[in-house]
């Protein structure tokens, strides 16, 4: 089995602070958080990075991204916010569980 944080975070074995989860995805607050307000949202499955997808998993990443504004507005973040999908070690990802960034101010 690999050794993943964010697959660790899906099955309950660390905890997180979750805002957010159904059958595909679950959202919680980062760690280190870069805003007042710095979610994470993440695929139940485990993908390594947006390098990782292809066409099959166009469904899940509109369900991601559709899924943001959502939980933004759930958050305080109805006047915007920023989104980030950092990708490879040469885009600065850090944990290889692919994931999206939601940061921003209420
Ligand atoms: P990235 O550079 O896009 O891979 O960012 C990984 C993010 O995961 C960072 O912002 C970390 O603060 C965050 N992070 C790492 N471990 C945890 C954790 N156990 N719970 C919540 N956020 C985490
Ligand atoms: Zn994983």
């Amino acid at each position: 089995m690999h050794d993943c944080i964010f697959c660790k975070i899906v099955k309950g074995e660390i905890p997180a602070s979750k805002v957010y989860e159904d059958d595909d995805v679950i959202a919680f607050k980062d760690i280190r958080p870069a805003a007042p307000v710095h979610l994470l949202l993440i695929p139940k499955r485990h993908i390594e990075s947006l390098l990782d997808c292809t066409a099959d998993d166009q469904p899940l990443l509109g369900k991601m991204l559709a899924l943001t504004p959502v939980l933004a507005r759930e958050q305080g973040l109805g006047a915007g916010f920023k989104t980030a999908i950092n990708t490879g070690l040469a885009g600065g990802q850090e944990v290889f569980h692919l994931h999206l960034h939601i940061l921003g101010t209420p």
